[in-house]
Protein backbone atom coordinates (compact mmCIF):
# COMPACT_ATOMS: atom_id res chain seq x y z
CA UNK A 1 0.00 0.00 0.00
CA UNK A 2 3.00 2.25 -0.35
CA UNK A 3 1.62 3.85 -3.70
CA UNK A 4 -1.10 5.61 -0.62
CA UNK A 5 1.76 7.82 0.10
CA UNK A 6 2.00 9.81 -2.72
CA UNK A 7 -1.08 11.51 -1.76
CA UNK A 8 -0.57 14.28 0.99
CA UNK A 9 -3.23 13.84 3.51
CA UNK A 10 -2.66 9.75 3.29
CA UNK A 11 1.01 10.91 4.22
CA UNK A 12 0.32 12.90 7.20
CA UNK A 13 -2.37 10.84 8.66
CA UNK A 14 0.61 8.07 8.56
CA UNK A 15 2.88 10.40 9.99
CA UNK A 16 0.82 11.16 12.35
CA UNK A 17 0.18 8.00 13.50
CA UNK A 18 3.80 6.56 14.04
CA UNK A 19 4.42 10.02 16.30
CA UNK A 20 1.65 8.90 18.22
CA UNK A 21 2.91 5.37 18.01
CA UNK A 22 5.91 6.18 19.53
CA UNK A 23 4.70 8.10 22.23
CA UNK A 24 2.42 4.85 23.15
CA UNK A 25 6.07 2.72 22.64
CA UNK A 26 3.40 0.45 20.81
CA UNK A 27 4.88 -3.15 19.81
CA UNK A 28 6.60 -2.61 16.17
CA UNK A 29 4.09 -6.34 15.42
CA UNK A 30 0.86 -4.20 16.30
CA UNK A 31 2.30 -1.17 14.21
CA UNK A 32 1.25 -2.15 10.61
CA UNK A 33 -1.88 -4.18 11.77
CA UNK A 34 -3.77 -0.82 13.06
CA UNK A 35 -2.12 1.61 10.88
CA UNK A 36 -3.09 -0.26 7.29
CA UNK A 37 -6.62 0.09 5.78
CA UNK A 38 -8.35 -3.34 5.68
CA UNK A 39 -10.24 -2.74 2.13
CA UNK A 40 -9.51 -0.24 -0.38
CA UNK A 41 -12.19 -0.43 -3.34
CA UNK A 42 -12.20 1.41 -6.40
CA UNK A 43 -15.05 1.13 -8.97
CA UNK A 44 -15.78 2.58 -12.23
CA UNK A 45 -19.25 4.16 -12.62
CA UNK A 46 -20.40 4.00 -16.07
CA UNK A 47 -23.14 7.34 -16.32
CA UNK A 48 -25.56 8.33 -18.85
CA UNK A 49 -25.29 12.29 -18.61
CA UNK A 50 -28.40 14.58 -19.85
CA UNK A 51 -26.58 14.99 -22.94
CA UNK A 52 -26.86 11.43 -23.79
CA UNK A 53 -23.16 10.89 -23.33
CA UNK A 54 -21.48 8.18 -21.20
CA UNK A 55 -19.32 9.10 -18.81
CA UNK A 56 -16.98 6.81 -16.86
CA UNK A 57 -16.02 8.07 -13.07
CA UNK A 58 -14.43 6.24 -10.66
CA UNK A 59 -15.71 5.71 -7.00
CA UNK A 60 -13.85 4.61 -4.16
CA UNK A 61 -14.57 3.89 -0.45
CA UNK A 62 -12.01 2.12 2.27
CA UNK A 63 -12.68 0.53 5.40
CA UNK A 64 -10.18 1.39 7.90
CA UNK A 65 -10.24 -1.38 10.23
CA UNK A 66 -13.45 -4.57 10.98
CA UNK A 67 -12.22 -4.94 14.68
CA UNK A 68 -15.05 -3.26 17.13
CA UNK A 69 -17.96 -3.36 14.28
CA UNK A 70 -18.77 -2.36 11.13
CA UNK A 71 -17.66 0.48 9.02
CA UNK A 72 -18.57 3.69 8.98
CA UNK A 73 -18.08 7.11 7.55
CA UNK A 74 -18.92 9.59 4.80
CA UNK A 75 -19.17 9.78 0.83
CA UNK A 76 -17.55 12.65 -0.08
CA UNK A 77 -18.18 14.17 -3.93
CA UNK A 78 -14.98 16.40 -4.48
CA UNK A 79 -13.26 16.92 -7.30
CA UNK A 80 -9.75 16.45 -5.15
CA UNK A 81 -10.75 13.15 -4.45
CA UNK A 82 -8.49 10.31 -4.43
CA UNK A 83 -7.84 6.96 -3.28
CA UNK A 84 -4.77 7.88 -0.85
CA UNK A 85 -7.05 11.02 0.67
CA UNK A 86 -9.84 8.55 1.35
CA UNK A 87 -7.87 6.64 3.15
CA UNK A 88 -6.54 9.07 5.23
CA UNK A 89 -10.00 10.09 6.20
CA UNK A 90 -10.85 6.36 6.62
CA UNK A 91 -7.88 6.30 9.26
CA UNK A 92 -8.69 9.55 11.27
CA UNK A 93 -12.79 8.12 11.51
CA UNK A 94 -11.34 5.08 13.33
CA UNK A 95 -9.64 7.06 16.22
CA UNK A 96 -12.76 9.39 15.79
CA UNK A 97 -15.55 6.13 16.53
CA UNK A 98 -12.89 4.80 19.26
CA UNK A 99 -12.25 7.43 21.04
CA UNK A 100 -16.05 8.39 21.03
CA UNK A 101 -16.35 4.72 22.06
CA UNK A 102 -18.67 3.70 19.52
CA UNK A 103 -18.62 0.27 18.10
CA UNK A 104 -17.17 1.33 14.51
CA UNK A 105 -14.42 1.12 12.53
CA UNK A 106 -13.50 4.00 10.09
CA UNK A 107 -14.25 4.18 6.75
CA UNK A 108 -14.75 6.85 3.72
CA UNK A 109 -16.01 7.07 0.55
CA UNK A 110 -15.71 9.44 -2.99
CA UNK A 111 -15.63 9.95 -6.33
CA UNK A 112 -14.01 13.10 -7.91
CA UNK A 113 -16.64 15.28 -9.27
CA UNK A 114 -17.42 18.82 -8.18
CA UNK A 115 -21.13 18.44 -8.00
CA UNK A 116 -22.19 22.08 -8.83
CA UNK A 117 -21.09 20.99 -12.30
CA UNK A 118 -24.09 18.11 -12.40
CA UNK A 119 -27.08 18.57 -13.09
CA UNK A 120 -29.66 16.66 -10.39
CA UNK A 121 -30.60 13.76 -12.33
CA UNK A 122 -26.87 13.50 -12.94
CA UNK A 123 -26.15 13.01 -9.44
CA UNK A 124 -28.72 11.10 -8.96
CA UNK A 125 -27.54 8.38 -11.19
CA UNK A 126 -23.82 8.77 -10.36
CA UNK A 127 -25.39 7.98 -6.37
CA UNK A 128 -27.05 4.87 -7.58
CA UNK A 129 -24.93 3.29 -9.89
CA UNK A 130 -21.93 3.57 -6.86
CA UNK A 131 -24.11 2.19 -4.70
CA UNK A 132 -25.01 -0.72 -6.61
CA UNK A 133 -21.28 -1.03 -6.94
CA UNK A 134 -20.84 -1.02 -3.71
CA UNK A 135 -23.63 -3.37 -2.90
CA UNK A 136 -21.10 -6.48 -2.15
CA UNK A 137 -19.24 -4.66 0.48
CA UNK A 138 -21.55 -2.53 2.17
CA UNK A 139 -24.41 -3.23 4.53
CA UNK A 140 -26.14 -2.30 8.29
CA UNK A 141 -23.61 -4.85 9.85
CA UNK A 142 -20.53 -4.30 7.66
CA UNK A 143 -20.27 -0.40 6.46
CA UNK A 144 -22.35 2.17 6.87
CA UNK A 145 -21.90 5.51 4.91
CA UNK A 146 -23.39 9.17 5.55
CA UNK A 147 -22.76 12.55 3.69
CA UNK A 148 -19.84 14.05 4.03
CA UNK A 149 -18.33 16.97 1.83
CA UNK A 150 -20.58 17.50 -1.40
CA UNK A 151 -23.55 14.96 -0.44
CA UNK A 152 -26.45 15.73 1.81
CA UNK A 153 -29.81 14.19 2.77
CA UNK A 154 -30.85 13.36 -0.52
CA UNK A 155 -27.85 11.71 -1.85
CA UNK A 156 -28.46 9.34 1.36
CA UNK A 157 -32.21 8.92 0.56
CA UNK A 158 -30.59 7.79 -3.24
CA UNK A 159 -28.34 5.24 -1.48
CA UNK A 160 -30.90 3.67 0.95
CA UNK A 161 -33.57 3.27 -2.18
CA UNK A 162 -31.08 1.81 -4.35
CA UNK A 163 -29.51 -0.65 -1.20
CA UNK A 164 -33.09 -1.29 -0.68
CA UNK A 165 -34.54 -2.29 -3.77
CA UNK A 166 -31.32 -4.87 -4.22
CA UNK A 167 -32.96 -6.51 -1.17
CA UNK A 168 -36.42 -6.09 -1.36
CA UNK A 169 -37.27 -4.21 1.52
CA UNK A 170 -36.48 -0.79 3.46
CA UNK A 171 -33.44 -0.49 5.10
CA UNK A 172 -32.98 2.45 6.52
CA UNK A 173 -30.29 1.53 8.64
CA UNK A 174 -28.04 0.96 5.32
CA UNK A 175 -26.99 4.78 5.39
CA UNK A 176 -27.16 7.57 8.27
CA UNK A 177 -27.82 11.29 7.92
CA UNK A 178 -31.00 10.51 5.52
CA UNK A 179 -33.93 12.75 5.64
CA UNK A 180 -36.22 11.93 8.87
CA UNK A 181 -38.85 10.72 6.34
CA UNK A 182 -37.40 7.80 6.22
CA UNK A 183 -35.74 6.61 9.22
CA UNK A 184 -33.05 9.80 9.52
CA UNK A 185 -32.50 11.09 12.90
CA UNK A 186 -33.59 14.27 14.44
CA UNK A 187 -30.75 16.50 14.90
CA UNK A 188 -28.42 15.02 12.57
CA UNK A 189 -28.22 17.62 10.05
CA UNK A 190 -27.06 19.76 13.11
CA UNK A 191 -24.86 17.71 14.93
CA UNK A 192 -22.07 18.00 13.54
CA UNK A 193 -21.95 22.12 13.50
CA UNK A 194 -23.69 22.10 16.87
CA UNK A 195 -21.34 19.92 18.64
CA UNK A 196 -18.20 22.21 17.36
CA UNK A 197 -20.14 25.10 18.83
CA UNK A 198 -20.61 22.99 22.07
CA UNK A 199 -17.23 22.22 22.44
CA UNK A 200 -15.89 25.43 21.54
CA UNK A 201 -17.90 27.43 23.78
CA UNK A 202 -16.86 25.06 26.39
CA UNK A 203 -13.76 25.59 25.88
CA UNK A 204 -14.34 29.49 25.49
CA UNK A 205 -15.74 29.23 28.88
CA UNK A 206 -12.46 27.33 30.29
CA UNK A 207 -10.68 29.80 29.44
CA UNK A 208 -12.56 32.68 30.36
CA UNK A 209 -12.44 34.15 27.13
CA UNK A 210 -15.84 37.03 26.75
CA UNK A 211 -19.34 36.09 26.15
CA UNK A 212 -18.84 37.93 22.55
CA UNK A 213 -16.11 36.24 21.31
CA UNK A 214 -15.15 36.42 17.83
CA UNK A 215 -16.06 33.58 15.35
CA UNK A 216 -14.16 32.96 11.91
CA UNK A 217 -15.49 29.99 10.00
CA UNK A 218 -14.07 28.45 6.96
CA UNK A 219 -16.71 26.57 5.43
CA UNK A 220 -19.97 27.55 5.21
CA UNK A 221 -21.41 24.02 4.16
CA UNK A 222 -23.31 21.73 6.78
CA UNK A 223 -20.77 21.94 9.16
CA UNK A 224 -19.87 25.44 8.80
CA UNK A 225 -23.21 27.02 8.75
CA UNK A 226 -24.52 25.21 11.94
CA UNK A 227 -21.12 25.54 13.44
CA UNK A 228 -21.69 29.41 12.88
CA UNK A 229 -25.28 29.32 14.12
CA UNK A 230 -24.15 27.48 17.22
CA UNK A 231 -22.01 30.07 18.43
CA UNK A 232 -24.04 33.14 17.55
CA UNK A 233 -26.69 31.29 19.86
CA UNK A 234 -24.16 31.23 22.72
CA UNK A 235 -23.88 35.17 22.11
CA UNK A 236 -20.43 34.88 20.00
CA UNK A 237 -19.89 37.47 17.38
CA UNK A 238 -19.79 35.84 13.71
CA UNK A 239 -17.25 38.07 12.35
CA UNK A 240 -15.92 36.42 9.29
CA UNK A 241 -17.44 33.58 6.83
CA UNK A 242 -15.32 32.06 3.71
CA UNK A 243 -16.61 29.49 1.37
CA UNK A 244 -15.14 28.05 -2.12
CA UNK A 245 -16.05 31.44 -3.63
CA UNK A 246 -13.99 34.11 -1.45
CA UNK A 247 -15.02 35.42 2.06
CA UNK A 248 -16.57 38.02 3.87
CA UNK A 249 -15.25 40.27 6.76
CA UNK A 250 -16.86 42.33 9.53
CA UNK A 251 -15.16 43.16 12.90
CA UNK A 252 -18.51 45.12 14.09
CA UNK A 253 -20.33 41.21 13.45
CA UNK A 254 -22.61 39.40 10.27
CA UNK A 255 -26.07 39.52 10.88
CA UNK A 256 -26.14 35.28 9.90
CA UNK A 257 -30.11 35.61 9.17
CA UNK A 258 -29.52 37.85 6.74
CA UNK A 259 -26.21 36.15 4.79
CA UNK A 260 -28.02 32.73 5.47
CA UNK A 261 -31.20 33.96 3.45
CA UNK A 262 -28.08 35.87 0.98
CA UNK A 263 -26.35 32.22 0.47
CA UNK A 264 -29.53 30.31 -0.58
CA UNK A 265 -30.29 32.56 -2.82
CA UNK A 266 -26.88 33.27 -4.45
CA UNK A 267 -25.01 29.61 -3.11
CA UNK A 268 -22.15 31.40 -1.80
CA UNK A 269 -21.42 33.81 0.77
CA UNK A 270 -19.10 36.63 -1.84
CA UNK A 271 -20.96 39.21 -2.63
CA UNK A 272 -22.69 39.91 0.54
CA UNK A 273 -23.04 43.40 1.52
CA UNK A 274 -23.16 43.30 4.87
CA UNK A 275 -19.03 43.07 5.54
CA UNK A 276 -16.41 43.41 3.53
CA UNK A 277 -15.07 40.82 0.81
CA UNK A 278 -11.66 39.08 2.20
CA UNK A 279 -9.80 36.19 0.70
CA UNK A 280 -9.85 32.42 1.83
CA UNK A 281 -6.03 32.73 3.03
CA UNK A 282 -6.65 36.64 4.54
CA UNK A 283 -9.82 35.49 5.99
CA UNK A 284 -7.75 32.66 8.52
CA UNK A 285 -5.08 35.44 9.61
CA UNK A 286 -8.02 37.66 10.90
CA UNK A 287 -7.88 38.54 15.31
CA UNK A 288 -10.43 36.54 16.65
CA UNK A 289 -11.21 34.15 19.47
CA UNK A 290 -12.74 31.13 17.88
CA UNK A 291 -11.19 29.77 14.46
CA UNK A 292 -13.56 27.13 12.68
CA UNK A 293 -11.75 25.58 9.69
CA UNK A 294 -15.11 24.06 8.75
CA UNK A 295 -14.15 22.83 4.64
CA UNK A 296 -11.11 21.54 3.40
CA UNK A 297 -7.79 19.68 4.92
CA UNK A 298 -4.33 21.12 5.00
CA UNK A 299 -5.82 24.53 5.46
CA UNK A 300 -3.48 25.39 8.18
CA UNK A 301 0.04 25.08 7.17
CA UNK A 302 3.73 25.94 8.50
CA UNK A 303 3.17 29.14 6.22
CA UNK A 304 0.29 30.46 8.31
CA UNK A 305 0.21 28.35 11.63
CA UNK A 306 2.86 31.47 13.59
CA UNK A 307 0.36 34.11 11.95
CA UNK A 308 -3.05 33.14 13.55
CA UNK A 309 -5.03 35.48 15.97
CA UNK A 310 -7.26 33.25 17.08
CA UNK A 311 -7.03 32.56 20.79
CA UNK A 312 -9.00 28.80 20.22
CA UNK A 313 -8.75 26.60 16.69
CA UNK A 314 -12.22 24.21 16.77
CA UNK A 315 -11.18 21.75 13.83
CA UNK A 316 -14.79 21.44 12.28
CA UNK A 317 -13.16 19.98 9.01
CA UNK A 318 -10.96 16.37 9.01
CA UNK A 319 -7.74 17.21 9.36
CA UNK A 320 -7.28 20.90 8.74
CA UNK A 321 -3.91 21.45 10.73
CA UNK A 322 -0.51 19.38 8.72
CA UNK A 323 2.00 18.11 10.89
CA UNK A 324 4.53 21.29 10.48
CA UNK A 325 1.20 23.86 11.85
CA UNK A 326 0.92 21.45 14.78
CA UNK A 327 4.61 21.83 16.04
CA UNK A 328 4.56 25.79 15.28
CA UNK A 329 0.97 25.91 17.59
CA UNK A 330 2.78 23.43 20.25
CA UNK A 331 5.68 26.03 20.15
CA UNK A 332 3.70 29.04 20.11
CA UNK A 333 1.55 27.51 23.05
CA UNK A 334 -0.85 30.37 23.02
CA UNK A 335 -3.36 28.41 21.02
CA UNK A 336 -5.79 25.94 22.05
CA UNK A 337 -6.41 23.45 19.61
CA UNK A 338 -10.04 21.13 19.68
CA UNK A 339 -8.75 18.38 17.40
CA UNK A 340 -10.67 16.98 14.81
CA UNK A 341 -11.21 13.99 16.19
CA UNK A 342 -12.59 15.02 19.09
CA UNK A 343 -14.34 18.76 17.56
CA UNK A 344 -16.33 17.47 14.46
CA UNK A 345 -17.40 13.76 16.47
CA UNK A 346 -20.49 15.32 17.01
CA UNK A 347 -21.74 14.02 13.03
CA UNK A 348 -20.64 10.39 13.70
CA UNK A 349 -22.30 10.30 17.59
CA UNK A 350 -25.80 11.23 15.77
CA UNK A 351 -24.95 8.98 12.84
CA UNK A 352 -24.43 6.40 15.55
CA UNK A 353 -27.75 7.16 17.33
CA UNK A 354 -29.70 7.34 13.99
CA UNK A 355 -27.98 3.70 13.03
CA UNK A 356 -29.46 2.37 16.88
CA UNK A 357 -33.04 3.61 15.84
CA UNK A 358 -33.49 2.29 12.95
CA UNK A 359 -32.03 -1.14 13.81
CA UNK A 360 -34.55 -0.38 16.44
CA UNK A 361 -37.48 1.16 14.74
CA UNK A 362 -37.92 2.82 17.63
CA UNK A 363 -37.34 6.65 17.53
CA UNK A 364 -36.06 9.53 20.16
CA UNK A 365 -36.67 13.16 21.06
CA UNK A 366 -34.37 15.98 19.73
CA UNK A 367 -34.24 16.61 23.25
CA UNK A 368 -32.94 13.07 24.07
CA UNK A 369 -30.76 13.18 21.12
CA UNK A 370 -28.84 16.60 21.96
CA UNK A 371 -28.71 15.91 25.51
CA UNK A 372 -27.04 12.56 25.10
CA UNK A 373 -24.84 14.51 22.58
CA UNK A 374 -23.63 16.70 24.86
CA UNK A 375 -23.16 14.67 27.59
CA UNK A 376 -20.38 12.37 25.34
CA UNK A 377 -18.62 15.46 24.02
CA UNK A 378 -18.58 16.79 27.64
CA UNK A 379 -16.88 14.01 28.46
CA UNK A 380 -14.70 13.41 26.01
CA UNK A 381 -13.13 16.48 26.03
CA UNK A 382 -12.66 15.96 30.12
CA UNK A 383 -10.92 12.96 29.11
CA UNK A 384 -8.54 14.11 26.56
CA UNK A 385 -7.77 17.15 28.62
CA UNK A 386 -7.00 15.22 31.68
CA UNK A 387 -4.43 12.87 29.76
CA UNK A 388 -2.77 15.87 27.77
CA UNK A 389 -2.31 16.99 31.48
CA UNK A 390 -1.29 13.85 32.58
CA UNK A 391 1.41 13.20 30.32
CA UNK A 392 2.17 16.87 29.25
CA UNK A 393 1.18 16.37 26.04
CA UNK A 394 -0.77 18.49 23.39
CA UNK A 395 -4.43 17.86 22.91
CA UNK A 396 -3.90 15.83 19.37
CA UNK A 397 -1.54 13.70 21.02
CA UNK A 398 -3.73 13.13 23.67
CA UNK A 399 -7.09 12.70 21.40
CA UNK A 400 -5.21 10.36 18.96
CA UNK A 401 -3.77 8.13 21.79
CA UNK A 402 -6.42 7.58 23.49
CA UNK A 403 -8.86 6.86 20.38
CA UNK A 404 -5.55 4.41 18.83
CA UNK A 405 -5.22 2.85 22.13
CA UNK A 406 -8.99 1.65 21.68
CA UNK A 407 -8.89 -0.05 18.60
CA UNK A 408 -5.50 -1.87 19.87
CA UNK A 409 -6.97 -2.94 22.96
CA UNK A 410 -9.81 -5.05 20.13
CA UNK A 411 -6.97 -6.53 18.31
CA UNK A 412 -4.92 -7.66 21.14
CA UNK A 413 -8.03 -9.24 23.02
CA UNK A 414 -9.07 -10.70 19.68
CA UNK A 415 -6.26 -12.21 19.13
CA UNK A 416 -5.12 -12.69 15.24
CA UNK A 417 -6.91 -15.21 12.99
CA UNK A 418 -5.95 -18.22 12.00
P1 LIG B 1 -20.24 20.86 2.66
O1 LIG B 1 -20.06 20.37 1.29
O2 LIG B 1 -21.63 20.93 3.23
O3 LIG B 1 -19.58 22.30 2.82
C1 LIG B 1 -18.25 22.55 2.46
C2 LIG B 1 -18.00 24.04 2.52
O4 LIG B 1 -16.61 24.26 2.26
C3 LIG B 1 -18.79 24.83 1.48
O5 LIG B 1 -19.25 26.04 2.05
C4 LIG B 1 -17.73 25.12 0.40
O6 LIG B 1 -18.01 26.28 -0.34
C5 LIG B 1 -16.49 25.29 1.28
N1 LIG B 1 -15.26 25.13 0.52
C6 LIG B 1 -14.95 24.21 -0.42
N2 LIG B 1 -13.74 24.44 -0.93
C7 LIG B 1 -13.26 25.52 -0.28
C8 LIG B 1 -12.07 26.26 -0.36
N3 LIG B 1 -11.11 25.93 -1.24
N4 LIG B 1 -11.90 27.31 0.46
C9 LIG B 1 -12.86 27.67 1.34
N5 LIG B 1 -14.02 27.02 1.46
C10 LIG B 1 -14.22 25.95 0.66
O7 LIG B 1 -19.29 19.93 3.58
P2 LIG B 1 -19.42 19.64 5.14
O8 LIG B 1 -20.23 18.41 5.32
O9 LIG B 1 -19.78 20.88 5.85
O10 LIG B 1 -17.90 19.22 5.48
C11 LIG B 1 -16.89 20.18 5.74
C12 LIG B 1 -15.74 19.52 6.45
O11 LIG B 1 -16.21 18.94 7.68
C13 LIG B 1 -15.06 18.38 5.70
O12 LIG B 1 -13.70 18.36 6.06
C14 LIG B 1 -15.74 17.16 6.26
O13 LIG B 1 -14.96 15.99 6.12
C15 LIG B 1 -15.87 17.56 7.71
N6 LIG B 1 -16.90 16.83 8.45
C16 LIG B 1 -18.20 16.81 8.04
C17 LIG B 1 -19.14 16.14 8.80
C18 LIG B 1 -20.61 16.17 8.45
O14 LIG B 1 -21.41 15.66 9.26
N7 LIG B 1 -21.03 16.74 7.34
C19 LIG B 1 -18.75 15.44 9.97
C20 LIG B 1 -17.41 15.48 10.36
C21 LIG B 1 -16.50 16.19 9.59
Amino acid sequence: MKHLLANPAYKMACDQFDAVADFMNMPVALRERTKLPKRLVTVSLPVRLDSGEVKVFEGHRVQHHLTLGPTKGGLRYHPGVELGEVAALAMWMSWKCALADLPYGGAKGGVAIDPRQFSVGELERITRRYTSEMIPFIGPQTDVMAPDMGTNEQTMAWMMDTYSHQIGHAVPSIVTGKPVSIGGSLGRKEATGRGVAFLANRVADILKLPEDSRVIVQGFGNVGSYAAAGMAKYGARIVGIGDVGGGIYNPKGLDLLKLEEYVARNHGVSGFDGGDAISNADLLLQPCEILIPAALDRVITDKNAGKLQCRILAEGANGPTTLEADAILRQRGDIFVIPDILCNSGGVIVSYFEWVQDLQSFFWSETEIFDKLYRILGHTLDTVLKEARKHNIDHRTAALSLGIQKVVNGKTIRGLFP
